[in-house]
């Protein structure tokens, strides 16, 4: 009864958001949203439009957010949970965008209990329970051939710790074997790590070689901004992939549509 309720009332603030027109250029500008036709581009609007309203957008230092710009993020946001549902981003509330990278200020304490203090600008970071901090110039990077997008990394980051931190093992469904995950991105580390060991070119980013956890997370950006390259280069992955977010970006199909 409290949820029907609750859905009714953001049922009513949705209707109340005049954010058509944005949503239009965006779907039409960012090359992953164009993929999704129909009932899935319903879906990615709705969405999108569902993150602006749970989530609570601040803007870092000066940056002057406007509402085109909460859209492309809520929209890009949108797409990793679009065959999952809205519900795997519980537990935070709130997106910091700065204008630029951003140095983080303050120390923080990852699962083994040592603090870490951060020196270099980063263009995205996502605390655990706390807030996703985005740099505006890095989220206008994505769309191109390098298969990056801050959001989609950070988000994936968010999924992942929804199961024992950010070590690149998200809470699988049912359907899915955690073995078979585990072995299947070994295979790929390794791969990928012999070849940066031998100087060979990288089908992704490097940074994914940082740890598991960094892994997982390009993979995924990668998987949504370029998935041709994924499928071709790392088949097996895709394939885990595809499973766990329930969904195939190259023909923006989703496996099962349901309810938020
Ligand atoms: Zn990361």
């Amino acid at each position: 009864m409290l949820r029907r309720l609750w859905r009714w009332r953001e049922d009513r603030a949705l209707a109340r958001l005049h954010l058509e027109e944005h949503w239009d250029a965006i779907a039409a500008s960012w090359p992953p949203a164009a993929r999704y036709r129909g009932a899935a581009r319903a879906r990615l609007r709705d969405t999108a439009l569902r993150f602006l309203l749970r989530k609570q957008f601040v803007p870092g230092a000066d940056l002057e957010l406007n509402d085109r710009m909460r859209m492309l993020v809520a929209t890009m946001a949108a797409v990793p949970v679009l065959g999952l549902d809205l519900d795997w981003y519980r537990g935070w509330s709130s997106v910091v965008i700065y204008e630029t990278a951003f140095v983080p200020d303050g120390e923080w304490e990852d699962e083994f209990g040592i603090v870490h203090a951060a020196h270099e600008p980063l263009s995205g970071e996502a605390w655990p329970q706390g807030p996703v901090i985005l740099s505006w110039a890095d989220i206008l990077a994505a769309g191109g051939q390098e298969g990056y997008n801050v959001v989609i990394h950070e988000m994936a980051h968010k999924l992942d710790m929804l199961a024992d931190g950010p070590n690149g093992a998200p809470p699988l469904h049912r359907d899915m074997s955690p073995a078979h995950w585990r072995r299947t991105f070994t295979a790929a580390w390794d791969r990928l790590h012999q070849a940066a060991e031998q100087n060979r070119p990288l089908p992704v980013d490097p940074y994914a070689l940082e740890d598991s956890g960094e892994f997982f997370a390009v993979l995924s950006e990668c998987f949504f901004e370029a998935p041709e390259r994924l499928a071709t280069s790392l088949p097996e992955v895709f394939a885990q992939l595809s499973a766990f977010y329930r969904q195939d970006p190259r023909s923006g199909s989703l496996r099962s549509v349901g309810t938020f």
